[in-house]
């Protein structure tokens, strides 16, 4: 029963008070609980959407979601399969045709050729990750995860019983670990590195070189690689995206590539993502679900398959969004780098840049707060990424918003010098 459940009164009632003795545990929660931190991403944005439900005119850079629709033909896809009755459990790594057409784009993409059997789709690219990590981590493991990082990747790694261990690679090496970096990071007890490009929060996109080198050290130190492609479709510039387990058989040996619908298709809510890995992992990870959560959405993954099958439909969706957000990316990094004391690199990938703040003499979640509470602008501090000294700024929202909201953002760095 949920205490601020308002349904529970009855129309005339005194309003239900919840005693006191039932809001403390009665022995402790566990260390899982107690452990994990909650999104600071979410924080700041229900934080921008509280005061804009209050009639309050904000500028939000804080969601982490395209502003876009899902598109047509991959909602009625969906539609079709609810009223078909597709509404059973399905098998749990994903329905055959989806599996099939998930191998099938990585072969049309990437050159790579994967089984079927080898895909796992699970609820949202998020669990993927989460389910590579307990696939391969054991207490006490120690995971590397470059920063600035997407937020979940050490609270996940906690969830598994693995160790974090950070290395910061910050604007100086354009937000990306070295090989010497990741070297500097192994121990003995060193089982799986996280990569993520194109990144979220910075926008960095690695080159196929600079990937080599970094597989090149987790192939020597034998290590699993986590590589997070979830923006592969979101590059800009000619930039060309990299699928890891492409680089060598090496690589496609230790590799479980993470992807999915979110980002690319607009698609956060339907709650799909996809992990491609070796058989004896993809199979451990479909057991790892079918325990845990068991299929995604059966009449979802419908919409999924159309989103690949109705190619031509799909990429002129693509097309479009991808248009404006390179247009409001280029704008925004210019009007960015007019502010004096603000530094911030042209990323070529996602929907973020990573402007550096540090020049200004305040922490950044101070400079977020204050920002939201003198300008009405919803920006998120780098150290939640575990980057102290930067925002992160999505420009997945309108361009009027984005014009607005720099202006604002440029007055009260004014007011800061
Ligand atoms: C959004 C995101 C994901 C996961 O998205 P889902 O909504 O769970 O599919 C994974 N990795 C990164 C870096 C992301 O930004």
């Amino acid at each position: 029963m949920d205490p601020e459940e308002p349904g529970l009164l009855l129309p005339g009632a005194a309003p239900f008070v919840w005693p006191i003795f039932m809001s403390i545990p009665p022995t402790p929660l566990s260390t899982w609980a107690r452990n994990v931190s909650p999104s600071p991403t979410l924080a700041v944005d229900a934080k921008a959407k509280a005061l804009q439900a209050a009639g309050e005119d904000v500028c939000g850079f804080a969601a982490g979601e395209p502003d876009f629709d899902t598109p047509d033909h991959i909602k009625e896809a969906c539609i079709v399969a609810l009223r078909a009755g597709k509404t059973k459990y399905a098998p749990t790594p994903g329905i055959e045709p989806l599996r099939v057409a998930i191998a099938e784009r990585y072969f049309t993409d990437y050159q790579h050729k994967v089984a079927a059997s080898q895909v796992v789709v699970s609820p949202g690219g998020k669990f993927s990750c989460y389910l590579g990590v307990l696939a391969t981590c054991s207490p006490g493991d120690e995971v590397i995860v470059p920063a600035p990082f997407w937020v979940s990747y050490p609270e996940m790694v906690k969830l598994a019983g693995a160790v974090p261990k950070l290395v910061l690679a910050d604007d100086r090496t354009g937000f990306k670990l070295t090989p010497a970096l990741l070297e500097s990071a192994i121990t003995p007890r060193t089982k799986l590195v996280i990569l993520n490009s194109p990144s979220n929060p910075t926008g960095a996109v690695y080159t196929r070189a600079e990937l080599e080198a970094l597989v090149a050290v987790a192939v020597k130190h034998n290590l699993y690689i986590l590589s997070d492609e979830m923006y592969e479709h979101l590059v800009y510039d000619g930039a060309t995206p990299t699928c890891v387990a492409t680089l060598s058989q090496e690589a496609e040996a230790r590799t479980m590539i993470v992807a999915g619908f979110s980002k690319t298709y607009a698609m956060t809510g339907w709650r799909i993502g996809t992990l491609v890995a070796p058989s004896p992992i993809a199979k451990a990870v479909a057991e790892l679900q079918s325990q845990i959560s068991s299929n995604v959405t059966t009449f979802a993954q419908y919409g999924a398959l159309a989103a690949l099958k109705e190619k031509e439909k799909t990429a002129a969706a693509l097309k479009t969004m991808l248009a404006a957000f390179d247009r409001r990316r280029k704008y925004l990094h210019a009007e960015l780098n007019k502010i004096p004391g603000l530094k911030c690199l042209l990323a070529e990938g996602a929907f973020y840049l990573f402007p550096n703040i540090s020049s200004f003499g305040l922490k950044d979640l101070e400079f977020c707060n204050r920002l939201l509470d003198t300008e009405r602008v919803a920006a998120v501090p780098g150290s939640a990424f575990g980057a102290e000294g930067y925002l992160r700024l999505s420009y997945a929202t309108s361009d009027e918003i984005i014009a607005k909201g720099v202006e604002r953002l440029a007055r009260f760095c004014r007011s800061l010098r």
